[in-house]
């Protein structure tokens, strides 16, 4: 009988305990986890933050649910891996044997480095624990300075704001995300977090954070301006928890590296989810997201190899649905300009591809709430972000994931004015007749 071990309880460690039951109904599964309460959804965290959902929501599987998938939740911190005796080594000294090893311990926050920053009420968005302690802050206090340019600031500045606290949001680009929304979409946003009266402080960076009796008291930029808070919070990144993988010998690059079945370089331990930085081998390269469906679907095929199947990754086109300043926002495949000088990796709900600034030509139409941008390559739209209304974004991922041929449409779609979402629905109901 074979002795699976997963640290992680997360949406891919999880996948991976489903797909091995699936493939081998007698083998031993144990999850390590850290998590009080073992799995829950992370991306609800901020709709927990701004009050439209309680936390039992963020719940749906229980301690019960382990037990009908007949595996073993063991609550600790795996501190060790000893690969030649097939060991995990938790915090307290306890020794799990395994025979196969998956580690899916995601990401965490990467850390303010300023002075100031080990204040009281400086805080992150990385679990529950953090959530709750930002909730419980937001009933004293009055100003908050939120710190970060991309989807975690925003949303940790909308959560405060929905609370009371008066917002000032400190961006160190010129615009809102600016290497991965084009012009009009940081508009966009930057005009509704107006409208939320959120105070957005461009090119602005964070120096110092400044105390009083141990609390935050105020903040000082790098061009000297001060600002008074009482509650300093920051979503500048992430980063793959890669120390216990390094500990081990595993190699890594920006995550744990792995093949197209999930296989670390050491034999029998496999990685999956934020951690890992997965080999492609359609485009050739490596690259990290952190988004709960290509976490969920790493488990799985890691679960499956894990069992003895031959099971292969494909990396799908990675896409969010995510909320940037209340409006529902899509984000599919290569949108990006590059870089744009910004050395940040990637935060929550983010995925590196996003950043990529394809060979192709942009149609767009929308310039308020209900905004389109396609990427039109050749033959194939290879990028979109569709704001507002969302009645296009399932079938735009799926024009974007199966690379269908646009051939017969793509000189309208460029053209100056072009009704590109009639377009695209005209295109789509054709296609999806012809499926059918
Ligand atoms: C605020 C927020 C908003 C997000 N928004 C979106 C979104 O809009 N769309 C989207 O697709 N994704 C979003 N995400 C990202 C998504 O939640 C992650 O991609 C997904 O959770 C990754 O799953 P995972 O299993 O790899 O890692 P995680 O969910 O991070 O789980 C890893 C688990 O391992 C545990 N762990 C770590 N170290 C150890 C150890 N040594 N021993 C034992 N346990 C350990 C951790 O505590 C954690 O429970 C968001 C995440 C957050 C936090």
């Amino acid at each position: 009988m074979s002795n699976y071990v997963i640290i992680g309880t997360g949406v891919a460690g999880l996948g991976a305990a489903e797909a091995i039951r699936k493939a081998d109904a007698a083998g031993v599964i144990t999850l390590i986890g850290d998590d009080p309460q073992g799995f829950y959804s992370r991306p609800g965290l901020a709709y927990y933050l701004t009050g439209e959902v309680g936390e039992s929501t963020l719940y749906p599987y229980q301690l019960q649910d382990y037990k009908n998938l007949n595996a073993r939740f063991l609550r600790g911190t795996a501190a060790q891996i000893l690969p030649q005796e097939h060991l995990v080594v938790l915090s307290d000294g306890k020794r799990i044997p395994y025979d196969r090893l998956l580690i899916a311990i995601g990401s965490s926050a990467i850390r303010l480095s300023v002075p100031g920053a080990a204040l009281e009420g400086v805080v992150k968005l990385d679990h529950m624990e953090d959530a709750r302690r930002i909730v419980g802050m937001t009933k004293r206090a009055r100003t908050a300075v939120v710190v970060g340019g991309g989807i975690t600031a925003l949303e940790l500045a909308e959560g405060l704001a929905a609370r009371k606290v008066k917002v000032h949001l400190l961006i160190r680009t010129a615009r809102y995300w600016s290497n991965v929304l084009d012009l009009v979409e940081s508009e966009i946003v930057e005009t509704r977090l107006h409208e939320e009266k959120i105070i957005t402080h461009y090119q602005t960076e964070l120096a110092e954070i400044l105390g009083k009796r141990g609390k935050v008291a105020g903040i000082r930029t790098t061009g000297g301006q001060e600002l008074a808070c009482d509650l300093l919070a920051y979503g500048i990144g992430i980063r793959p928890r890669l120390n216990l993988a390094q500990e081990t010998g595993i190699t890594c690059d920006r995550g744990i590296l792995a093949d197209e079945h999930l296989r670390t370089n050491l034999p029998d331990i496999f990685t999956a989810g934020d951690v890992a930085q997965i080999f492609d081998p359609i485009s050739g390269r490596s690259v990290i997201d952190s988004l709960w469906g290509p976490a969920r679907e790493q488990g799985r095929v890691a679960g499956l190899n894990m069992a003895g199947q031959e099971a292969v990754y494909t990396k799908a086109v990675p896409f969010n649905v995510t909320r940037l300043a209340g409006l529902t926002t899509t984000i599919i495949g290569a949108v990006g300009s590059g870089l744009d000088g910004d050395p940040v990796t990637i935060a929550r709900g983010d995925s590196e591809t996003w950043r990529d600034m394809p060979d192709a030509i942009i149609a767009q139409s929308g310039f308020d709430v209900n905004h389109m941008r396609l990427m039109v390559a050749n033959k194939t739209i290879v990028g979109a972000i569709v704001m507002g209304d969302q009645k296009l974004s399932a079938a735009l991922q799926a024009i974007i994931r199966d690379r269908i041929d646009i051939t017969s449409i793509r000189e309208h779609l460029i053209a100056p004015s072009a009704p590109i979402a009639d377009i695209v629905a005209r295109f789509w109901a054709q296609v999806h007749a012809s499926r059918n």
